[in-house]
């Protein structure tokens, strides 16, 4: 499946629900994901992170849907298989 598959399952599956919160609303869903990810990973709990990845990315997803971004066409267009700052790959950037 690629990215482009997964937001329109996200948005066969709630885009109704997902206009009616709103960006703002879908945003701060998004954010308490990210926070559970965080918890999961300090608990180093695999199996919580697993999921916590999951939603992460229906949020991420549900959140593109709202504001009708594209989110593999604007991953790839920046993420073009080099690093979008010093334009190599692996990233030669420094720390
Ligand atoms: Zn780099």
């Amino acid at each position: 499946m690629h990215i482009h598959e997964f937001q329109e399952l996200m948005r066969r599956l709630y885009l109704n629900r997902d206009c009616k919160r709103g960006a703002n609303g879908t945003y701060e869903w998004l954010t308490d994901e990210l926070k559970e990810l965080g918890d999961a990973l300090k608990a180093n709990d695999k199996k919580g992170m697993e999921e916590e990845f999951a939603d992460v990315m229906a949020w991420l997803a549900s959140l593109a849907n709202v504001l009708k971004v594209d989110l593999e066409k604007v991953s790839l267009e920046k993420y073009d298989g080099k690093c979008p700052k010093c334009r190599r790959a692996p990233c030669e950037c420094t720390f």
